[in-house]
């Protein structure tokens, strides 16, 4: 592009970008800075992390864990210094899983490691036992005669690929959301899946599932990798596979919980405000540290690196969503309670994809805001952070309910999910699985977002 401009334009456009007044000043670069290197040598964030994965644990919503993370919460921004802290009213479905297990009985006893997935229904209480079917994806199962299942298991073997922005989990999900309802109107009796995975340990991931009305509801599980080619490979020697799942779950109906917040003020326009975030909940076989412990607590982190050097024009709030896994809900009544006033919102990003290193930064927002984005990923740079700029960001799913009620600035910061797909949801998301130096990586990246969208000279807007 730039060597189609004429000499004589290039003259004039770079007279314009000397003669146009600098965005941020000297001293807010400084200020960067500063935030930057006391952020690059803080341990805040995994400290706040190995609190919360160690003093409650997992954090599956309506449980006694939910409330002690709930308090957690609240006694962790106090003693960060936050000038606000404040609960909000947030509804649910609350499911809860007793035990579950499973085998292959023939051609011959072996185990399975399996899990249910989130909202499965119970098994009789010596489980289901009965012939495996297998279709490689949902759509071959959706396209296959009716009545193919009747009185079987379905089983979908489907495998998500593995890549550096996840893009494998989209495609994979589809099976793991909507598997039961179509397993059960081709007569299945259970429905079983290769687990959303990418890892080759013998976990198997959890997730949400969904029953529809009309549909008659039956029990759902995934199975780990292992297991899952083991089950295809004896179904591909001709072999007659049958299998025990038994699974004791239950949904107790609706539940409440909090959307935890708190709030660092802005000096000159305080109602405005830069949200950061991450959801508190998390599923119950981990301590859910890389989900998402890792984005509550870098959030929380970075407001106080920002706090603690410059306190800018506008406020920084940290929202901790409550319920995600179970549907987004934390989030939906935050969208709710706020919807007169999210022109408020001046910037929101979430994290919620682990804790491994944040490599590209990416915006969706108007297009006069876009200068101020480009100095923002000039300040992320030497954090090795690449800018993506098709202002195309999509800010994290806690996001997804503000974005549908009106039209806020939203910002990606690209963490490389090249392994996050191995723990997601499993046993195995535990404390060791985070690196100290890469969530503190994380944690400047968004205390320096934080701090340059809270300060810019003029308000960031949406799209
Ligand atoms: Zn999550």
């Amino acid at each position: 592009m730039k060597k189609l401009l004429s000499f004589a334009a290039m003259a004039t456009f770079s007279l314009h970008l000397n003669a146009a007044a600098p965005l941020f000043t000297p001293q807010q670069l400084e200020h960067v800075a500063t935030i930057r290197d006391n952020a690059m040598q803080s341990p805040l964030a995994f400290d706040i992390l190995t609190s919360l994965t160690t003093e409650v644990g997992p954090r599956l919503p309506g449980t006694a864990n939910d409330k002690l993370a709930v308090k957690w919460a609240q006694d962790k921004f106090a003693s960060l210094g936050f000038d606000k802290v404040w609960l909000e009213p947030a509804n649910f479905p609350e499911w809860r899983r007793y035990s579950e297990s499973g085998s292959i009985l023939t051609p011959s006893l072996q185990p399975l490691h399996l899990t249910a997935l989130g909202n499965s229904i119970s098994t009789p209480k010596d489980g289901i036992t009965a012939q495996v079917i297998k279709f490689e994806t949902l759509e071959e199962l959706i396209a296959a005669p009716d009545d193919i299942a009747k009185d079987k298991i379905v089983y979908i073997n489907y495998r998500m690929n593995r890549d550096i922005d996840g893009n494998g989990y989209g495609p994979a999900v589809q099976a793991r959301n909507s598997g039961a309802v179509e397993a059960a109107k081709k007569g299945a009796i259970g429905y079983m899946m290769r687990s959303v995975s990418t890892s080759h340990h013998r976990f198997a991931h959890t997730g949400g599932s969904h029953y529809k009305d009309g549909v008659t509801k039956i029990p759902t599980v995934a199975i780990a990798n292992p297991d899952a080619d083991q089950v295809a490979r004896l179904i591909d020697l001709g072999k007659t596979v049958s299998v025990n799942i038994n699974v004791q779950a239950e949904s107790l109906g609706q539940g409440s919980g909090f959307n935890v917040i708190g709030q660092f003020n802005g000096t000159d326009s305080p109602e405005q405000y830069v949200l950061i975030g991450g959801h508190l909940d998390s599923w119950d076989l981990g301590t859910g540290a890389l989900d998402d412990g890792a984005g509550v607590a870098l959030s929380m982190a970075s407001a106080k690196f920002v706090s603690d050097v410059k306190r800018p024009k506008r406020s920084v709030r940290v929202v901790l969503f409550a319920a995600e896994e179970l549907g987004l809900w934390g989030a939906k009544d935050y969208a709710a309670a706020h919807k007169a006033d999210l022109n408020n919102i001046v910037a929101a990003a979430e994290s919620d994809f682990g804790a491994d290193v944040v490599y590209a930064f990416e915006s969706n927002v108007s297009a006069q805001s876009l200068p101020i984005v480009r100095e923002i990923a000039k300040q992320l740079a030497p954090l090795n952070i690449e800018y993506i700029g098709k202002n195309k960001a999509g800010g994290g799913p806690d996001l997804i309910p503000l974005k549908g009620a009106g039209s806020i600035p939203v910002f990606d910061l690209h963490q490389d999910g090249t392994d996050y797909f191995d723990y997601h949801h499993t046993a195995d998301d535990t404390l060791d699985k985070v690196d100290p130096a890469k969530l503190q990586q994380n944690a400047a990246a968004y205390a320096i977002f934080a701090f340059m969208a809270a300060d810019a000279p003029f308000a960031i807007t949406g799209k």
